[in-house]
């Protein structure tokens, strides 16, 4: 192996692992600290989130919130996404503890994060093409 040729390889080595690492720092203690980011930053830090988790049962559905109960669950898919999708992720649900509907009034919550528009089209798209595998 050449000098050139080793440190190719070591960079791309170290680029794997910065990725898996990326998605190993997205557990459930990641998305308390996106939620409350996410809660001071759209929601005036007035929500209270009981429990936001992970959850590996959700294979059709991105997320869902209990309303009444403030237990918000993120499918375990979503950590293997950007983080601004996850993000567009947990704003949803967030919103859904003040509008437990899909109202419009929902709706502008949600879109006050500005990259919603793309993320509802990122995950239209990766929905479509997991339904081919
Ligand atoms: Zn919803």
């Amino acid at each position: 192996m050449s000098q050139r040729e080793e440190r190719e390889w070591v960079s791309r080595i170290k680029e794997r692992l910065a990725k898996k690492q990326g998605v190993a720092r997205k557990n459930d203690a990641y998305l308390k600290e996106r939620s409350e980011v996410l809660n001071k930053k759209y929601f005036n830090g007035k929500l209270t989130v009981r429990s936001i988790v992970y959850a590996d049962n959700q294979s059709k559905r991105h997320g869902s919130c209990n309303t009444l109960t403030g237990n918000i669950r993120v499918s375990r898919r979503l950590a293997a996404m950007p983080e601004w999708v996850l993000d567009y992720v947990i704003v949803h649900e967030l919103a859904h503890l003040v509008h437990g509907d899909h109202s419009l009034d929902f709706w502008s919550l949600v879109n006050q994060y500005k990259l919603a528009e793309r993320a509802r089209g990122f995950l239209i798209a990766k929905d479509l093409e997991e339904a081919h595998v």
